[in-house]
């Protein structure tokens, strides 16, 4: 898209949530930045502020309007000098019961309609721009880049697990094209952005949906050769979606990461059919078996649910065997969470608040001892390191291919230049960090 005139107006996001939700800030100030806005130096000094909000359970939701309030206390949005947009999951779940509740909004923009926030904050700026100015920006995807960029490669899911609110904020299932994300990962590569991270709802489920299907071993693999210099890592890739052809395409693939997040939410049959989902533990464990034999040194992430409605006593503990059983990398745990509009809020036997986290924290005990243990094995061990900042103090800090961002911990270097991919002997760990020295 070509670059519009300065606007002479400023924009700040405030964004939470998961990563997608970081993508699509990006995207939105992208496309803000080439339609001739400027990113302010803070919040408070914006002309603009846009909440890009999460909703998906009740806690984030809460956490979304503290940010509102916070933005619509502001000096500058109290005197009406600048203007608050609640975007994202909060709009698309609540509707137009939202703009009832927050009045100190002065517009809403669902992720559905993310594509016009040009539209919407020129709008609000008194900004006019010709017809043909408009399209150009709405149909740009918008590319924000860094040493390692995520990229949406779908949106939207279809699975309808019964706790999750995803479906009805985010929509149906629909891939991207193999066009467009190409597009974009060329546009970062070229940018300097030396990994990049595939995400969705649904990762594994990617092509199914075109007219004529395609498979995200197909599309890893072709990226992978197109950019043989850059680091390719997949999230979010549902037990389904773990095909014999993608784990020969993550082990075949060098600058692949050996590297699974498989979301198994819980091992029990009767829990997982509950939750409107497959599989049981037997299966699961096959699973971890059957990847870890054919690349020995692949790291597994998974993320599990415990205090699920009608979980007993004897189903956690299974939860926990099979914790220990499959010994795991990495495991995030979370609360179930109670939430309107799902199928599970209406089941009986929901489980105490307090027995919840209790058995949430239980099970987080539990993977932090087991991954504590896996991650210092690795000392002495020759390891890839992309250098990716470095902290006040000036400690350069990257991470290894075990390493997905934002979630796994980092890996500190001795030196190295943002950017770089360095040989790094691990020298000792701490937790989920390693720290080494460069050996080339
Ligand atoms: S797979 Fe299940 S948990 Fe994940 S987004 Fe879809 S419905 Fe929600």
């Amino acid at each position: 898209m070509a670059e519009q005139s300065k606007t002479g107006k400023s924009v700040a996001f405030v964004t939470l949530g998961c990563a997608k939700n970081e993508v699509d800030s990006e995207a939105m100030l992208s496309r803000l930045l080439a339609a001739g806005y400027e990113e302010a130096v803070s919040a408070e000094e914006a002309d603009v502020v846009i909440v890009n909000t999460c909703s998906f359970i009740q806690a984030a939701t809460e956490e979304s309007i503290d940010a509102i309030l916070e933005v619509a206390g502001f000096d500058s949005v109290v005197s009406g000098e600048a203007h608050l947009v609640v975007a994202g999951c909060m709009p698309a779940r609540y509707g137009d019961d939202l703009a009832d509740e927050l009045v100190e909004a002065s517009d809403f923009v669902p992720c559905a309609d993310e594509g016009s926030i040009v539209e919407t904050v020129d709008n609000l700026c008194g900004i006019d721009r010709i017809a043909g100015e408009r399209r150009a920006i709405r149909s740009s995807r918008g590319v924000h880049s860094g040493v390692s960029a995520y990229v949406k490669i779908s949106d939207g899911c279809d699975r309808f697990c019964a706790y999750c609110t995803i479906p009805y904020i985010r929509g149906r299932y629909h891939s991207f094209t193999e066009n467009e994300i190409d597009s974009e990962v060329q546009q970062l590569v070229d940018s300097g952005t030396r990994e990049i991270v595939l995400i969705a709802q649904d990762t594994g489920r990617w092509g199914q949906d075109f007219d004529e299907p395609s498979s995200l071993a197909d599309l890893l693999s072709r990226l992978s050769e197109k950019y043989p210099d850059t680091w390719f890592r997949v999230m979010y890739i549902q037990p389904e979606g773990v095909t014999d052809e993608l784990i020969e395409a993550v082990r075949v693939h060098d600058n692949v990461c050996s590297y699974f997040d498989i979301p198994f939410q819980h091992c029990n049959a009767d829990i997982l059919k509950s939750m409107n989902r497959k599989g049981d533990a037997k299966g699961f464990l096959s699973l971890v078996g059957k990847i870890r034999e054919r690349i020995p040194d692949v790291t597994l992430r998974t993320t599990l649910i415990a205090g699920y409605p009608g979980e007993t006593d004897e189903q956690f503990e299974e939860l926990c065997d099979f914790v220990e059983d499959a010994d795991l990398d990495y495991v995030g745990v979370f609360a179930y969470s109670r939430e309107e509009g799902t199928r599970a809020f209406g089941l009986p036997d929901q489980v105490d608040d307090d027995e919840k986290l209790h058995r949430a924290q239980a099970i987080r005990d539990l993977a932090d001892s087991l991954s504590t243990q896996r991650v210092s094995r690795r000392v002495g061990q020759r390891i890839d390191v992309l250098v990716c900042g470095e902290e006040e103090d000036g400690q350069l800090f990257g991470r290894a291919k075990c390493q997905a961002p934002d979630v796994d911990g980092v890996t500190y270097v001795n030196e190295g230049s943002i950017g770089n991919i360095v040989t790094v002997l691990v020298e000792d760990t701490l937790a989920y960090e390693m720290e080494g020295s460069v050996l080339s």
